[in-house]
């Protein structure tokens, strides 16, 4: 929870938006998109303003939300839910992470997750007293080493934690990995949290949720949001699909975090998840797109830059710049490059920081011409 030299740190998201605005760079390092997403969308949460719907939604979300969340997960990906009793909407995907880890940790349980990591994993199961069992993915490929994977699971293990598609390597998971990990789930106990709030962005091939694998549902939290799927980062409106016995306990937390979300901009979002198929390819394919642009641009300057198979994020090494530290590196961008990126240390516990030191997060959730600026921008820097 604390810098390395035991202060409180802002998040990284926050320094380097901060050094964004300060300089006037482009802002490649918080990913969040720079274009309003469908109009059907905005409008909707407009409406329902206007329609009055202004005061606290119910507990578990507005009814017509929970059920175009469970018609929506039927549609994409097969599976059913109870809108009633196996869905709860949250403060973004961020609340249902919180609200799930702070419910179903006890002190001193373990959890697996792969590393890299969002950072807010390490910061909440350090708050829930639990301890993290980190699986490296490592660069190029970021792909996970399997009996890695098998060997940190232990008789402490309550939670595997998967990212897929992955913030911030861009990697998707294997059929085979996906079947590992509900294997050894089930093998140790273990419920599977999955954060899948990409779950629209796989480019060359289709995400598969992890609650698609036999046996896995049971045990599984799925959890996404609406902020990545329908560019609305700052509404905060996310969703988590469990089994009846998981929702209760995971309310019993939430009720004392946010208690409920935004009503307005839950009728919003239920109007996105019932849009035509093309919209959600559409997504996907702009996104692919703006993904090769930037790849291009980074090697262009110099970098050697990783795959991205899904998600808004690109790894690029700078050793071939002639920069091994990162952290110094992004520090110093948005001043000297007037653009800003997020070093992936910041996604790895210290102590394993080494094979990380020279690698950068940027993001591509950004008009064309942006991207194609900051690529310029990074070619010319001095
Ligand atoms: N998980 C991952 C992997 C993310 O990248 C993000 C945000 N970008 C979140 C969770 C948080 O999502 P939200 O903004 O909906 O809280
Ligand atoms: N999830 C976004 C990212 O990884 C934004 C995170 C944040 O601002 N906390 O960049």
């Amino acid at each position: 929870l604390l810098g390395d030299d035991g202060e409180v740190r802002p998040t990284i998201f926050a320094e380097m938006s901060g050094l964004a605005v300060r300089h006037g760079a482009i802002n490649l390092g918080q990913g969040f998109p720079d274009e309003d997403g469908p109009t059907e969308v905005l409008e909707a949460a407009q409406r329902a303003i206007r329609d009055g719907h202004n005061q606290y939604a119910p507990a578990m979300g507005v009814p017509v939300l929970r059920e175009a969340i469970a018609d929506h997960r039927e549609r994409f990906w097969g599976l059913s839910a109870d809108p009633d009793r196996e869905v709860l909407v949250t403060a973004g995907a961020t609340e249902a992470l919180t609200a799930t880890l702070l419910a179903l940790l006890e002190p001193g349980d373990e959890v697996v997750t792969f590393e890299p990591f969002y950072d807010l994993y390490a910061a909440v199961v350090a708050l829930a007293g639990a301890t993290l069992r980190p699986v490296p993915l490592l660069a190029p490929e970021f792909e996970p080493d399997l009996d890695r994977l098998r060997d940190s699971f232990t008789d402490r293990t309550r939670i595997v934690l998967v990212n897929n598609p992955h913030n911030p390597t861009g990697a998707m998971l294997s059929k085979e990995a996906l079947q590992l990990i509900a294997e050894l789930a089930e093998r140790h106990d273990a419920v599977i949290v999955a954060d899948e709030v990409y779950e629209h962005l796989g480019f060359e091939s289709k995400h598969t949720p992890i609650a698609t694998i036999a046996g896995a549902a049971e045990r599984t939290v799925s959890i996404s949001s609406a902020a990545k799927t329908f560019n609305v980062t700052g509404w905060k409106i996310g969703w988590l699909v469990a089994s009846p016995a998981l929702v209760e306990a995971i309310v019993a937390v939430k009720q004392w975090l946010t208690y409920v979300n935004g009503t307005p901009f839950q009728h919003g979002v239920a109007v996105g998840l019932g849009l035509p198929d093309e919209f959600f390819s559409g997504v996907a394919s702009s996104l692919a797109h703006k993904r090769n642009v930037l790849s291009a641009g980074l090697r262009e300057a110099g970098f050697s830059v990783s795959p991205s198979a899904g998600g808004y994020f690109v790894v690029a090494d700078a050793t071939p710049l002639g920069y091994s530290d990162a952290a110094t590196l992004c520090r110093e961008l948005p001043e000297r490059a007037g653009v800003a990126a997020i070093p992936l240390s910041a996604f790895v516990t210290p102590e394993n920081r080494a094979p990380y030191e020279s690698l950068v997060r940027f993001a591509f959730c950004k008009r064309i011409d942006v991207l194609e600026s900051a690529a310029a921008r990074l070619a010319s820097m001095g």
